[in-house]
């Protein structure tokens, strides 16, 4: 293939979602009497999850949803985040409640989101979802997986028959995000650190995501000619002058010359992300009115 990859811009696509979504909050508002909120909790001062929990405090103030989060120390209890959690899931006012990852490591991570009222789980990350989602029912669902749904279906990329291959089996992007394909009656292969013969796998695929968090992991010659490749990788590299920026997982500029379909990063998955967090909180809203 010669030529340019088209690209998967997720930036324009969650922008157009926030219109969408800011109609709909529009719409339901004088309904509900009030806006959709959602909570996030923060625990401690890692930068990167501080930077991600502000992109989602603008976002959600971008579209009309309340944010009613906290922000608090690092040597937080589980038993005080369980009391959190607790009076969120109690709030009826609270359409969704997310803890930002990862935690310190005195926190249980899986037993605080089991915690959260699968109904307000806007992470989709609680194993009542995460079953929904296994059996293929209406649930609240992972966003960066949906994103990346979403992102193909506004391209019209059909998954249906496709050999789809996910380079991750994290829970929170590629197992979910392999259920979501075959869903879509694509054939699935995930791939992981052991792997073997990773590239011709990776050659075999009509559909390649990349989340395994490696610079340039993928490259020009591990992609089939035609394939849309999606780089979920988030990586913040440091270049000689000191600066730093964000890469993906893909030989980007390489890659771009053999595929057809290409996202970036930044400004593929990532904002998708954002969307479908907003999305959720925004359906679990509207589910109070129309169960
Ligand atoms: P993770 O560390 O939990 O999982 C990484 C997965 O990649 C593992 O299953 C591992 O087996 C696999 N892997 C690692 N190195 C590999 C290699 N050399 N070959 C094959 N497989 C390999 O990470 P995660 O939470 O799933 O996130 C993955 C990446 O996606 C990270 O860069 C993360 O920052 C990014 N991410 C981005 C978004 C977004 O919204 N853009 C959201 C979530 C995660």
């Amino acid at each position: 293939m010669t030529g340019r990859a088209g690209i998967l811009d997720g930036k324009a696509l969650a922008a157009q979602l926030h219109i969408e979504l800011t109609q709909q909050i529009e719409t339901l508002q004088p309904q509900m009497g009030r806006p959709p909120a959602l909570a996030v909790l923060m625990v401690g001062d890692n930068p990167a999850s501080l930077s991600y929990v502000r992109g989602k405090e603008r976002a959600c103030e971008k579209v009309g949803i309340a944010s009613v989060g906290k922000h608090l120390p690092a040597e937080t209890t589980q038993l005080e985040l369980e009391k959190l959690i607790h009076d969120f899931n109690q709030d009826e006012t609270v359409d969704g409640i997310l803890i930002q990852l990862p935690l310190p490591s005195h926190l249980d991570a899986v037993a605080l989101l089991s915690q959260i009222d699968s109904d307000k789980d806007v992470d989709g990350l609680h194993p009542l979802n995460l079953g929904r989602l296994v059996r293929a029912e209406v649930g609240l669902r992972s966003c960066t997986p949906a994103g990346i749904m979403r992102l193909l279906a506004a391209h019209e990329i059909d998954p249906t028959g496709k050999h789809v291959v996910i380079i991750g089996r994290s829970t929170l992007v590629g197992k979910p995000l392999a259920l979501m394909m075959l869903n879509a009656n694509a054939t699935v292969t995930v791939a992981h650190s052991r792997t073997q013969n990773l590239e011709a796998i990776a050659r075999g695929a009509d559909i390649l995501i990349a989340a395994a968090g490696h610079p340039n992991l993928v490259t020009a010659d591990m992609v089939m000619p035609g394939a849309t490749v999606i780089d979920v990788g988030t990586n913040r590299i440091v270049d000689e002058t000191g600066k730093a920026r964000l890469v993906g997982d893909v030989d980007f500029d390489n890659v771009q010359k053999v595929a057809k379909w290409l996202s970036p990063v930044p400004g593929g998955v990532g904002p998708m992300t954002v969307a479908m967090l907003l999305y959720n909180t925004v359906w679990s809203y509207r589910r109070k009115l129309h169960p």
